[in-house]
């Protein structure tokens, strides 16, 4: 893989994140405001593999399913929280759905300015399945491999099945 010279391009990571210019926003689920309801919609309205904050498609449909079914006083309208401290709700609402567990709470992260070829490399080297990106520490998007993937093949001009990715 020759990428080195075309990633003299200037590329940075802003010009490869999702979502770009016209898009629908970068679809998150925030610490301890959602409900059951609103998480199941988003699964289900969606394909993503994650949502930042990062937890993953799977972790979350396993644990919802699980807490419907074996923990008392989950409904749809239980608000998830994913933080330590789940703040106290009026005592009519029903249980909160604790998930801090299935949290990432290291995902990677880089700045929209980081150029990309720092990006490939960063995803080569440790073997990174997605990456959030940043600006002035406010989440912005998010670059997966495979969107890494299919960057560097426009810059090769090849097909992205035929890339090495090692
Ligand atoms: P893949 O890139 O392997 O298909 P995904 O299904 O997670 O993985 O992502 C599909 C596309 O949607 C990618 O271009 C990615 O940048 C974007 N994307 C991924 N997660 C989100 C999200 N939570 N909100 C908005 N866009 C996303």
């Amino acid at each position: 893989l020759e990428a080195k010279e075309e990633f003299s391009h200037k590329t940075r990571a802003m010009d490869v994140m999702r979502p770009r210019k016209n898009d629908p926003p970068l679809t998150v689920i925030t610490q301890d405001s959602m409900s059951v309801e609103d998480v199941e919609t988003i699964v289900s309205s969606t394909t993503y593999s994650g949502y930042p904050v990062v937890v993953s498609r799977t972790d979350l449909i396993i644990s919802i399913e699980n807490a419907r079914k074996k923990q008392d006083g989950i409904v749809s309208t239980s608000v998830i929280c994913f933080t330590d401290y789940c703040p106290p709700l009026p005592p009519s609402s029903p249980s909160v759905l604790k998930l801090r567990s299935i949290l990432d709470l290291s995902p990677f992260t880089v700045t929209d300015e980081t150029p990309m070829e720092i990006v490939v490399d960063i995803f080569r080297k440790l073997g990174l399945r997605q990456c959030l990106v940043t600006h002035n520490g406010k989440l912005l998007g998010i670059i997966t491999k495979k969107d890494v993937l299919k960057h560097i093949a426009q810059m090769a001009n090849q097909d992205p099945d035929s890339i090495l990715f090692n």
